[in-house]
């Protein structure tokens, strides 16, 4: 079935479009060795796991293609972690919030024989606060002897205790068939996994050169007409092959198409741009160099960095700097766009040409970013070794520790720090930036988030 589903998409086109809603995720949490890797061999068959690189699943969380009754969805083991040297409650407690975060439902799994203790407890706050389904699953129930054992777990307030053998199947069965009547059909929380070209918006103000720089940059005769079954596709969206890639630009029309309105048109123009950058995984704002950078240039900028998606900016109509209004220029960047002085710049001319092939590679670098994924290990090192340089100041006697922190998910690359009180925003920064300093993340927004332990 699988290698039928590869061919599929192998056959699918020159450019391998495959648009398919996002798989529901039911997550497994539980602490080590009550059992969770034998019951992802049960609910997978036990057959050779197909790992999946799926959004916001990193090493320390692995996804697996599963089926059940001819449903599939995506399994996320939580299995993997290595107790922290700082503590396995802070580790396991922290992984398994992040999956649950990512999970449309959740199997919370505890060794019958053991109960709950108190790491799991603290698991067991969570899980309730989470407000997904949870099924509370009592592993090692091989006979039904364990199962007045499993009862007690009620008192746990996850609802009903499952027991089930995983390594003998007892339960499981029943167990699923419960899971899938409260896994959604379509993944609420998944971010939709889109494969073949990426995709392009190109945003700015009326009049900046967006739809010469397409023309240009394209070319009418290049435009790669499409028309694959079963790809969902906006017929506002435009294929087109730039450095020997094809690319997906979307909303295309509203940039084609001249839309003159009397009023409101700034609200018009926003809602498209925030429309657009619902579709792209990268934008590209055009800037006219010959005019100042204005306060539309700027919010068009932050539905960007709101929106998390990558940027790339373009300075456009370059054929008509001078001198004097290129120093200009230079100055306004510095002053005004501080914040975004990690975006791929390109100087590029519409008319002429110039450096348009400069497009394709900023495209390239600021998605990789976007796509980048720290290991735990790895950004745990950095963390520690930045707290050993320069150390968060005591505030009222105490000083605010960060317990654990783990990279959440990609696009953007989005980091969860697990601490003992709330950092000061200057802190912060601080975090931010040696990260900008040390893995680059040039063209891609970073979000850091910080979860306070009681
Ligand atoms: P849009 O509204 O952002 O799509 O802007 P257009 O692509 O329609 O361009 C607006 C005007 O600027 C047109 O008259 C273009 O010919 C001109 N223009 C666009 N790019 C350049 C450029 O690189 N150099 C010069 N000199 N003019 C340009």
């Amino acid at each position: 079935d699988e290698d039928r589903e590869i061919l599929e998409v192998a056959q699918a086109g020159p450019d391998g479009i495959t648009y398919s809603p996002a798989l529901p995720v039911l997550a497994i949490v539980g602490r080590p060795n009550v059992g969770k890797s034998a019951l992802v061999n049960r609910i997978l068959g036990r057959r050779e796991a197909v790992v999946e690189d799926v959004p916001g699943v990193t090493r320390d969380r692995v996804a697996y293609k599963a089926e059940w009754m001819g449903r599939r969805f995506t399994l996320v083991d939580t299995g993997g972690w290595e107790p922290d040297a700082r503590g396995i409650n802070a580790s396991v407690a922290a992984q398994a919030e992040v999956a649950v975060d990512l999970a449309d439902a959740v199997l919370f799994v505890v060794d019958v024989n053991v109960g709950a203790t108190a790491t799991d407890e603290h698991v067991v706050r969570m899980l309730r606060a989470s407000r997904k389904p949870v099924m509370l699953v009592a592993n090692k129930a091989d006979d039904a002897i364990r199962d007045p054992e499993a009862a007690v777990l009620w008192s746990l307030g996850l609802g009903e205790p499952w027991p089930v053998s995983a390594l003998h199947g007892r339960g499981v069965a029943d167990l699923l068939d419960h899971v899938m009547s409260v896994l959604p059909e379509v993944s609420t929380v998944a971010k939709q996994e889109i494969g073949g070209p990426r995709r392009v918006a190109i945003l700015g103000r009326p009049n900046v050169g967006k739809s010469s720089l397409l023309n240009k940059s394209a070319g009418e005769e290049r435009v790669v007409v499409n028309e694959l079954a079963g790809t969902t596709r906006d017929p506002v969206d435009e294929q087109i092959e730039l450095g020997g890639k094809v690319w997906t630009f979307v909303d295309t029309a509203g940039i084609r198409k001249r839309v003159h309105l009397q009023q409101g048109a700034d609200f018009y123009a926003s809602l498209r741009t925030s429309a657009a950058l619902e579709k792209a995984e990268v934008a590209v704002v055009v800037i006219d160099v010959t005019e100042p950078i204005s306060v539309q240039d700027l919010r068009i900028i932050d539905l960007v960095l709101e929106s998390g998606r990558a940027l790339v900016m373009a300075y456009n109509k370059w054929d008509l700097l001078d001198d004097d209004r290129r120093r200009y220029l230079e100055r306004e960047i510095e002053q005004d766009l501080a914040h975004i002085a990690w975006a791929p710049r390109v100087n590029i001319s519409a008319r002429t040409g110039r450096h348009l092939e400069k497009l394709v590679p900023a495209l390239e670098l600021a998605l990789a970013s976007w796509d980048t994924r720290i290991p735990t290990g790895k950004f745990n090192a950095l963390i520690a070794e930045l707290v050993g340089e320069h150390p968060h100041p005591v505030r009222g006697g105490r000083q605010p520790r960060i317990l654990f922190g783990t990279q959440a998910s990609t696009r953007p690359p989005t980091f969860v720090l697990f601490t003992t009180a709330f950092l000061d925003p200057g802190y912060r920064r601080f975090i931010t930036r040696r990260l900008r300093e040390v893995y680059g993340f040039e063209g891609t927004p970073i979000v850091v988030n910080m979860r306070v332990r009681e």
